[in-house]
C-alpha cells in the first residue's frame, strides 16, 4: 500500500512481531525514522510494525516528505512541477510561491495527515507537526539557485528552498514527555520566517543528531545502498567513518541525500544509521537488527 489519494485502507489486525530487536539493538534511546514516498513502499506494514514498537516502548520520532504527493497534486491544480539541474548535475525542484503552498498541502495536509490517522487507528497516540511548528527545523533560505537550461546557467533568486541547519527539539521532547509519538513533515522555517522545502531525508538526519537518538533508519524502496544499482545483490552492508565517502560516490540521485543524511547523523553522535527497505514486512524492526546498510 502506497500513500497515494485515497490508497490507505482500514488496517488489518496485526500479531506482535514473532521476533522483536535483539537486545542491545539501540532501542533504548530516541530512534528517528525517515519514512520514503516511493514506489512499492508498505505503508500498512510500517505503521503495523510502528505501532507494535511503540507498544513495546520504543520511543520514535517518524519524519516524511512529500515529493511526490508534490508532483501529482501540482499536477491536478494546473501547476505543473519544474524540476532544476544545477551546474554540477544535482536536481531540485523549482519551489515558487505557488509550489510552496502546494507542497505544504502535500506534505502536511496529505501524507502527514493520514499518517496519523492511521497511526492512530492502530493505537499509536501520534501528533503531527511541520518543521515550522515549534520553531522544529530553522535554515537558511537559498540566495539563488543556479540551473542549467540548453546549455545556458540561469541564476534563479525568489526560490523557497533551504537545507536544515540547526533543530530546536524541544517541540520534540516536550511531545514525547507527554507520551506522543511526534510525526514530522516539511517545510522547515527560513531564518527569515518564511516556509522552505527542504529534503526530509537530510531534516531527519540532523533532528536524530540534535535529539541523540541512539538511530536513524531511513526506509526506501530499495535494500540500501547498491554498489551496483540496481541488482539488489551488490548490497553494502556496513560503512564505517572512513567508508562514507566512497559510499556517497556510489549512490545516486536522490540516494546521495540520504548516505549525507545518515553519515553526518554518524559524525554528530548517533550511534548507527541504517538505509533499510520499507517493502518488507517489520520494516523498521529489520532496520533495528541492521538489515539494509549500516552506517556507524
Ligand atoms: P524515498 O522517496 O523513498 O525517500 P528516494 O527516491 O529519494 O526515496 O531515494 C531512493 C532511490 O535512490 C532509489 O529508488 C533509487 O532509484 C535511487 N538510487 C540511486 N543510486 C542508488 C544506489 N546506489 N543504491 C540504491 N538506490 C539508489
Amino acid at each position: 500500500m502506497t500513500l497515494d489519494a485515497g490508497s490507505i485502507s482500514s488496517p488489518a489486525v496485526t500479531s506482535p512481531p514473532e521476533q522483536g530487536p535483539a537486545p542491545g539493538c539501540f532501542t533504548r534511546g530516541v530512534v528517528v525514522v525517515k519514512l520514503g514516498g516511493a514506489a512499492g513502499i508498505e505503508f500498512d506494514a510500517f505503521a503495523a510494525d510502528v505501532a507494535d514498537l511503540v507498544r513495546s516502548g520504543v520511543r520514535l520520532v517518524i519524519v516524511h516528505g512529500g515529493s511526490d504527493q508534490t508532483t501529482r497534486l501540482a499536477e491536478r491544480l494546473g501547476h505543473p512541477p519544474v524540476f532544476l539541474t544545477s551546474p554540477s548535475g544535482h536536481t531540485s525542484r523549482r519551489t515558487d510561491r505557488e509550489t510552496l503552498g502546494i507542497f505544504q498541502m502535500a506534505c502536511r495536509g496529505i501524507v502527514n495527515q493520514r499518517l496519523v490517522e492511521h497511526l492512530r487507528r492502530l493505537g499509536v497516540n501520534a501528533v503531527g507537526l511541520s518543521g515550522i511548528d515549534g520553531g522544529l527545523w530553522i535554515g537558511r533560505r537559498k540566495d539563488c539557485l543556479r540551473a542549467v537550461e540548453a546549455g545556458v546557467t540561469r541564476i534563479i533568486r525568489d526560490d523557497y528552498s533551504g537545507t536544515v541547519e540547526h533543530v530546536d527539539t524541544r517541540v520534540l521532547e516536550a511531545l514525547m514527555a507527554g507520551g506522543f509519538v511526534p510525526v514530522v513533515s516539511p517545510p522547515a522555517l527560513s531564518t527569515d520566517g518564511d516556509p522552505i522545502n527542504t529534503d526530509a531525508d537530510r531534516a531527519a538526519g540532523a533532528t536524530a543528531g540534535a535529539l541523540g537518538a541512539s538511530a536513524l533508519l531511513l526506509l526506501s524502496n530499495v535494500p540500501g545502498v547498491l554498489e551496483r544499482y540496481p541488482e539488489e545483490s551488490s548490497l553494502i552492508r556496513v560503512a564505517s567513518r572512513g567508508e562514507f565517502d566512497r559510499l556517497g560516490r556510489v549512490a545516486q540521485g536522490r540516494m546521495k541525500n540520504k548516505v549525507l543524511a545518515a553519515s553526518s547523523a554518524v559524525i554528530a553522535g548517533v550511534r548507527r544509521a541504517v538505509i533499510g527497505d520499507a517493502r518488507l514486512d517489520q520494516p523498521v524492526s529489520r532496520a533495528l537488527r541492521g538489515e539494509g546498510t549500516v552506517l556507524e
